[in-house]
């Protein structure tokens, strides 16, 4: 890359920015969006319109009024910012989630101070995904800037809830169409990934509820009533015998990342039986009593080579053996929630564009990985029926959750960097050739 070029122009410019992306990260940080319950949406809509207003964004803040999880004392607010060039095109949408999970125990520093200390910036949502956020921003400023004609659209969004599954966030976006492939063609989620990483898709998820069924009777006499724990005892033994080992067998070829989950996996969520947890202030022993039910919930992730239908009926049928071995035995299976696993192609637009884009900013080849969990490309996949989604993003996935999360401040320039380079590889501003 040589002066004067204009993709010299561009890098030169991110680089210019770092105080504004450090301010422009601080202030987001600052912005506790704590979910659930859901807190400070509509700030940091407004914060995020003020910003983008003056550069010339078409600004719609959309409540998802009535969705799950939004209510008139925690309103689930979103913002989509479009920025229109001089003539019509693709659109290319930046999507990141404004919420933070609760900050939790152990931190040593302000998690709402964003202290900076290493070239690190540390804060709750740091990681996850402010610095995402942040770095998006600055990359579409700058290439705005440096390519003031060109030909498309770019829009950038901050979406509530996704920590809780992003009902009121990007599913309730994507149900009234805003992410239809009429509008919008490429979607980028800058989730922290790493810089030189790009994430195809996620593993599936199923969440079903089990209960088991018994009879109450004195505590004293339980021969007089019947155990739904013990019930459960039985279901969890044949999990423990049939399924784990069977889980653990069924691998897979598709790079997800860590390692350990290349393979199915099942957790049990939860386990709860005999009467309801009391109260705090309680200080009574509880009643002797025979549980007559007993509930566990199941997160059960499957990989890309297994159906819906067969992780449902293999659970189904485990249950049903218990049943014909133990005579007393009922139970009931609730379907609590479900996302098919997803896998964008690595021959699709947005993932060659953010490839070349990674090995000519970082001078590295570019590793392609798939999420153990999901996150909301499910949603655009699913409902918006846009295949053409990857998510990519600085930071290190590990920290997200954590106490003391921080952003890498040189992680995020470079990965503003790649977007910035991913926009001029879609765009093309000024012709596919030329551009090295
Ligand atoms: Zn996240």
């Amino acid at each position: 890359m040589t002066p004067d070029t204009p993709l010299f122009n561009l890098s030169h410019s991110i680089r210019s920015r770092k105080a504004d992306l450090i301010e422009l990260t601080t202030d987001l940080i600052a912005i506790p969006t704590i979910n659930p319950p859901g807190d400070g949406y509509l700030e940091i809509c407004e914060f995020l319109e003020k910003r983008l207003t003056h550069r010339h964004f078409d600004i719609r803040k959309i409540r998802a009024k009535g969705a799950l999880g939004d209510s008139d004392k925690y309103p689930r607010w979103n913002i989509i910012a479009r920025h229109e060039g001089s003539n019509a095109g693709e659109c290319v949408h930046f999507n990141s989630h404004s919420d933070v999970v609760a900050v939790g125990d152990g931190w040593t520093v302000d998690p709402f101070k964003a202290v900076i200390s290493d070239d690190k910036i540390y804060g709750r949502g740091a990681c996850d995904m402010k610095g995402g956020l942040a770095a998006s921003i600055i990359a579409v400023e700058a290439f705005i800037d440096c390519f003031p004609n060109y030909t498309g659209a770019i829009e950038i969004s901050a979406t509530a809830d996704e920590e809780s599954g992003g009902f009121g966030g990007v599913a309730w976006l994507a149900e009234q169409g805003w992410f239809d492939p009429d509008r919008v063609q490429h979607v980028i989620i800058p989730e922290p990934l790493n810089k030189d990483r790009i994430c195809l898709g996620h593993r599936g998820v199923w969440w079903a509820e089990v209960e088991t069924f018994g009879r109450i009777a004195h505590g004293s006499m339980p021969f007089l009533g019947d155990c739904a724990v013990r019930h459960m005892g039985a279901v969890i033994q044949a999990l423990e015998e049939r399924l784990f080992p069977a889980l653990t067998q069924r691998t897979t070829t598709h790079p997800i990342v860590p390692e350990g989950a290349r393979q199915s996996t099942l957790n049990i969520n939860s386990l709860h039986g005999g009467l309801d947890e009391p109260e705090d202030h309680y200080t009574g022993l509880p009643a002797a009593l025979v549980p007559d039910r007993c509930r566990m919930i199941l997160d059960r992730r499957f990989l890309l080579e297994e159906s819906l239908e067969d992780v449902q009926s293999e659970l189904k049928e485990i249950l049903e053996q218990v049943k014909s071995e133990r005579p007393a035995f009922d139970y009931d299976l609730r379907e609590l929630f479900s996302v098919l696993p997803t896998m964008t192609e690595k021959s699709a637009p947005v993932v060659t564009a953010v490839s070349e884009a990674i090995k000519h900013e970082l001078q590295v080849e570019p590793q392609y990985v798939i999420s153990p969990g999901t996150y909301d490309q499910k949603h655009i996949d699913r409902i918006g029926k846009l295949h053409n989604c990857i998510a990519y993003g600085p930071g290190i996935l590990d920290l997200a959750h954590q106490p003391d999360e921080y952003i890498g401040i040189r992680d995020m320039l470079d990965s503003a960097q790649v977007m910035a380079r991913s926009l001029v590889n879609i765009f093309a501003p000024h012709g596919k050739i030329n551009i090295q």
